[in-house]
């Protein structure tokens, strides 16, 4: 079968190899859409932390069963969304539930091969039924997930005013789930294409050299309810903190290597509840699947970007030099 192969840093190409084994409790997948990851462009550039080449990326994808291999709830034919993230169900955040932070947590086309390929291989228990949303919006689910998972982590309430920084893919679905929460939302970027894009989506959005405004302190008042940060940006994740209000909330969606430094004062003075925010679980993925059926979420406008499976290798690259107005690129196969 054919597959992407990023053989190193800068290298990706079109690779025959044989098509993967299945084992008990696993189940065929024939992929239909990819969609390309932030990661993956990382990958490409070889800015990914510990990662081995040679490497098959794909982590957000939607397919068809080939081999339901007896499985209990599938049957060959069934369209499904994936979820790329293997864990250990065994380790203490496995068993409480928590398995988006498993401590050996492998994520298919990261830490091991994915689904740039034609076929994978996933076990039953990652596979969920897409009925009701197409196949190519059934490979936006996994990204969404991320941001309705940090959202669920903020405790966001019904007329909380949330503030996202950051207006990548995974801020712009966290600002889209923080308004299906109810709130009233507020997006900053420091890049003004995004901010553009971002108010095309229907949000208020401000940039960095307007946060001194009385636009922006209007709506800010004397902090938001909950901050988060979707960036990947030390200086913002450092800064951000300092738009919540007392008693508030700051959830970090985004990673860095690196490490982050706040004023304690500030931190104590407004009793403040910090979260880290990672991956997402089976309650996130379902209710991003029910929030595509119903209309809530404008994956048209999101799925900026079109490319074919055999084009990956050119348009993948083109795309990590110049990424304007690109929010999401899906591959189909
Ligand atoms: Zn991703
Ligand atoms: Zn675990």
């Amino acid at each position: 079968m054919k597959a992407i192969s990023c053989a190193a840093p800068g290298r990706l190409a079109l690779v025959e190899i044989d098509p993967p084994v299945l084992r008990p409790g696993w189940v065929r997948i024939g992929i239909r859409y990819i969609g390309i990851c932030g990661t993956d462009y990382h990958i490409f550039e070889g800015n990914h932390p510990f990662l081995e080449y040679p490497r098959i990326m794909g982590h957000e994808l939607s397919g068809v069963v080939l081999d339901a291999n007896g499985g209990a709830t599938l049957e060959a034919g069934d369209a499904v969304v994936v979820n790329p993230y293997l864990p250990c169900y065994a380790c203490p955040a496995c068993r409480e539930g928590k398995t988006n932070c498993c401590e050996t947590l492998k994520v298919i086309g990261v830490h091991c091969d994915g689904g740039m390929a034609e076929e994978i291989v996933m076990p039953e228990a990652n596979l969920y039924p897409a009925a009701g949303i197409s196949l190519r919006d059934a490979a936006m689910v996994e990204f969404l997930a991320i941001g309705a998972h940090a959202v669920r982590r903020s405790e966001l309430k019904p007329g909380d005013r949330a503030l996202v920084v950051g207006s990548g893919p995974i801020g712009l679905g966290v600002a889209f789930f923080a308004g299906i929460a109810g709130a009233d939302v507020t997006v900053v970027d420091a890049a003004p294409d995004k901010i553009a894009v971002t108010r095309d989506l229907g949000f208020r959005a401000f940039g960095l050299a307007e946060l001194d405004g009385d636009a922006f302190k209007a709506v800010k008042r004397s902090g938001f309810d909950a901050v988060f940060d979707a960036t990947g940006s030390i200086r913002a994740m450092n800064a951000s903190l300092l738009h919540t209000r007392s008693g508030g909330s700051y959830t970090l969606v985004g990673v860095i290597k690196g490490d982050l430094v706040w004023p304690d004062p500030e931190v104590h003075r407004r009793e403040l509840t910090i979260r880290g925010s990672r991956n997402a679980t089976k309650e996130d993925f379902d209710h991003v699947m029910d929030s595509i059926r119903s209309g809530q979420v404008p994956t048209g406008s999101l799925a900026t970007h079109a490319t074919t499976f055999d084009r990956v290798p050119a348009d993948l690259p083109a795309w990590t030099h110049n990424r304007e107005g690109l929010i999401k690129a899906i591959v189909t196969v």
